[in-house]
């Protein structure tokens, strides 16, 4: 609670405050840092700059305010801000080139639920329990007794939604119904927004996510299934950087399936690597390639094209899988 306090007096006093996502942003952390944003216009008066770093995902173009949200190339590194807020971001190199502007802010402040954040900021509010962030600022919010509207409640509700799988994955918890349930008397409507989540897919994203499990390969016994797609699928398929996103969860739907992975063939021979797993701990692994995330749901990126960090990963992952 002295958290929440010092992050209520923190946000009274500024005269300034930058919110950061993190890099190739998801649902979760746009719904958090939009909805944060709007809680603290209804709440405090004030107006924040929001920050996508890198794209802005196609698939949450649907998202009304996120067109004021600004690029990370269009900040100004030089300004120092009284308060800058990085929401789900598992670590401070997943704000990329914007590290600089939110270290040097007064106050800084790194609201999250990964399990292998280490803690950043100057003031810390992390739940490895919660499903979401949006769930960490719902809680958050209702502790310190804010205001919810209509657009707040569907922007964290957003979070909540995608961060679960759609109420599916095993961070589901009653917590989660609990507050899907009072969102929705807030005006969270949840068949719109499943909609507009998981019904809006463009068709080459759809298409591809197809093409990426046609060409899936399954090793030991069909334990392990992993994809690559390559830079040249993503032209063929005139695909933007978000639509490989639920292909990794795809795999995991196998009944075989205890640890799925998409390699994905990205710029200057590096390779982006999401992992998700039945019962293997992959942030563990994640975490041995300098990423993280949670129990089942993972990330890294490896400095080495796909085939070279297939064979390093494959390594990783069977010490996990006969341990
Ligand atoms: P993704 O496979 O990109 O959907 O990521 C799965 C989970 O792992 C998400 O919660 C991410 O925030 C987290 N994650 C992905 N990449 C990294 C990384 N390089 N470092 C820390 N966490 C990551
Ligand atoms: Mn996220
Ligand atoms: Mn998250």
């Amino acid at each position: 609670m002295q958290n929440l306090k010092e992050l209520q007096e923190n946000i009274k006093n500024a005269n300034n405050i930058i919110i950061f996502s993190h890099v190739n942003p998801d649902g979760d952390t746009l719904g958090s840092m939009i909805g944060l944003s709007k809680l603290i216009e209804l709440n405090f008066n004030k107006k924040t700059t929001n920050v996508i770093i890198g794209r802005k995902p196609d698939t949450y173009a649907f998202l009304n305010s996120i067109d004021e949200c600004r690029s990370n190339n269009d900040i100004d590194k030089e300004t120092i801000y009284d308060l800058a807020i990085a929401v789900d971001v598992a670590a401070k190199d997943r704000m990329v080139d914007m590290q600089e502007v939110y270290f040097k802010a007064k106050k800084s402040i790194n609201i999250d639920h990964h399990i292998t954040n280490n803690g950043y900021g100057n003031i810390n509010i992390i739940d490895a329990n919660a499903s979401s962030c949006a769930e960490v600022i719902y809680g958050l919010a209702k502790a310190l007794n804010w205001e919810i509207n209509q657009e707040t409640a569907e922007l964290l509700y957003i979070g909540i939604l995608t961060d679960t799988g759609g109420f599916r994955f095993e961070n589901t918890s009653p917590k989660v119904f609990n507050y899907a349930a009072e969102l929705s008397e807030q005006g969270a409507n949840p068949t719109k927004l499943y909609r507009l989540c998981y019904e809006s897919k463009p068709k080459a994203m759809a298409l591809l996510n197809a093409y990426a499990i046609q060409n899936a390969v399954f090793k030991e016994n069909d334990k392990i299934a992993y994809t690559i797609i390559t830079k040249e699928d993503m032209k063929n398929f005139n695909a933007k950087g978000d639509y490989t996103e639920g292909i990794s969860e795809s795999l995991r739907q196998i009944n075989t399936t205890e640890v799925s992975m998409l390699l994905k063939e990205s710029e200057n021979q590096t390779t982006k690597v999401s992992l998700r797993s039945k019962n293997i701990d992959v942030a563990k692994i994640a975490e041995t390639f300098g990423g993280g995330g949670h129990h089942f749901a993972a990330g890294c990126t490896i400095q080495k094209p796909p085939k070279i960090a297939l064979e390093k990963l494959m390594e990783e992952i069977k010490k996990s899988l006969y341990e």
